[in-house]
């Protein structure tokens, strides 16, 4: 499972470029295809890359990358083959330069480009960051930016995390429903926005607080301003962030995300107990969870599973023999804890359960006496439509099966997912407040073909 992207945005009486770059280094953990970062001096100029943020820049000399004002991104996604397609997106309009840089995606953004298109826009990358960025230009004809901001925010629907340039002001939106997380810092000489409080951390900065959901936050290098545009009764923040994509060190909607995922295990462990000689974390996703599984069951960790940290996501295997032995590369068992042993392993989620399968298998290869697993996220049962890399129901193995199909698939002695009661229980967030859609079917923007939950404000507020 991959997260959709990470996003920056600083105002500052440094060079922003510098500042950019580390926090983007922050947030790798959210994309690995590409990165870019673009800076008004004296016009928006835009400097992109495939990769890691290493290889993404390393034909540019960020220390000679002047402006003060500037966003970043780093991108996830399997379409991206060439820098042009990376993001920041930077469109000269009508209105001035607009750069916009997106976590989440636009869930009608095909009906938006048709429109746009009748308008009479020609869309050169025919994306979606495109038709925001044509749908802003003509509204600010008009209109303040606050308001044509809202005047876009009626017309799109789906996950948005925005950082977001016109000309040399810069800003911070995120959706009303605030599906993707998006946080305010102070950083030495300005401010700065990002997606999580670990890229504030990195530049030696200060959390001031979470975007809020429906907020538009305009930064300078001397205060932030901030436009409440649109307040929905109930939000969605999506789940996985706290259970797997998140940073632990994070902060996010005020949740330390390290401790969220101890909760998770504490959960999972009362809800399904076990007799074990250890529990053994699935580096490095099923940590934190694991702990927590510890702590409540009594049973010790054991780090049982050596993960080789060379193998990097985006490492192209060249065979597919070689391709085959993917999971044995990354990890391997460590004899000693686990031979004649009971164990109990935990992670964060089982999307395919091919990894999982596999890890089992290579337990009991290495003489496991027993295999238990353990997951902190609910089944994975429908698809997500706002950037995460789940597609399709026939992908995800829990979707149409029971518990005891999945376990025997896996081939582990038992196997316990935490309930969707455990898992509100554990993040101690409204279950009205939570995206759930992937374990729920039910989805909190309105997706062709799907069930829709209760968002009525908003539909109102379209409307109005
Ligand atoms: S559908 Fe699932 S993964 Fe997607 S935003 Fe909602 S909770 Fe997150």
């Amino acid at each position: 499972m991959n997260e959709g992207c990470g996003v920056v945005a600083v105002a500052s009486r440094n060079r922003a470029a510098e500042s950019i770059y580390l926090a983007l280094m922050a947030l790798q953990h959210r994309g690995q295809e590409a990165a870019g970062i673009a800076v008004f001096d004296g016009e928006i100029k835009n400097y992109r890359g495939l990769g890691l943020i290493g290889e993404a820049f390393k034909d540019f000399d960020i220390e000679k990358i002047n402006g003060q004002v500037g966003i970043g991104h780093v991108y996830y996604s399997i379409k991206i083959s060439t820098p042009e397609n990376a993001q920041p997106t930077l469109l000269h309009t009508s209105a001035g330069d607009i750069a916009i840089a997106h976590n989440g995606i636009i869930t009608n953004a095909e009906d938006l480009k048709k429109e746009l298109m009748e308008e009479g826009h020609n869309f050169f990358y025919g994306s979606e960051e495109e038709a925001i960025a044509y749908l802003l230009a003509d509204s600010l004809k008009e209109r303040s930016v606050e308001k044509a901001v809202k005047y876009a925010m009626k017309k799109i629907e789906g996950s948005y995390s925005f950082t977001l340039m016109l000309n040399d002001r810069v800003f911070g939106l995120r959706d009303p429903l605030g599906i993707k997380p998006l946080c305010l810092g102070k950083i030495e000489n300005g401010y700065i926005i990002a997606s999580e409080s670990v890229a504030i951390d990195v530049l030696g900065g200060e959390f001031i607080r979470d975007v809020e959901p429906g907020e538009l936050i305009e930064i300078t290098p001397d205060g932030y301003k901030s436009y409440k545009l649109i307040e929905e009764k109930h939000k969605a923040h999506c789940f996985f962030e706290y259970v797997y994509f998140a940073r632990a060190d994070s902060f996010i909607d005020g949740i330390e995300v390290y401790k969220a995922r101890e909760r998770l295990g504490r959960v999972l462990a009362e809800e399904h107990p076990v007799e074990a000689d250890y529990v053994v974390p699935i580096p490095d996703s099923g940590r934190a969870h694991a702990y927590g599984f510890s702590k409540a069951s009594g049973i010790p960790v054991a780090e049982g599973l050596m993960k080789n940290r060379y193998i990097a996501r985006t490492f192209i295997l060249p065979t597919q023999k070689i391709r085959e032995r993917l999971v044995q590369l990354k990890l391997n068992p460590v004899k000693s804890i686990v031979e004649g042993k009971k164990i109990v392993i935990v992670d964060d989620s089982i999307v395919r359960g091919t990894t999982m399968k596999k890890i089992v298998g290579l337990l009991r290869h290495h003489g496991a006496k027993e295999v238990h697993v353990r997951i902190a996220s609910p089944p994975i049962i429908a698809p997500c439509y706002f950037g995460i890399d789940m597609t399709t129901r026939d992908q995800l193995i829990a979707s149409g099966r029971s518990i005891e199909d999945i376990r025997k698939k896996i081939g582990a002695d038992s196997l316990g997912y935490i309930s969707i009661e455990g898992l509100v229980k554990a993040l101690g967030i409204d279950k009205n407040d939570l995206c759930l859609g992937c374990v729920t079917g039910e989805y909190p923007v309105k997706i062709k073909g799907e069930r829709y939950r209760f968002q009525e404000s908003l539909e109102k507020w379209r409307k109005e």
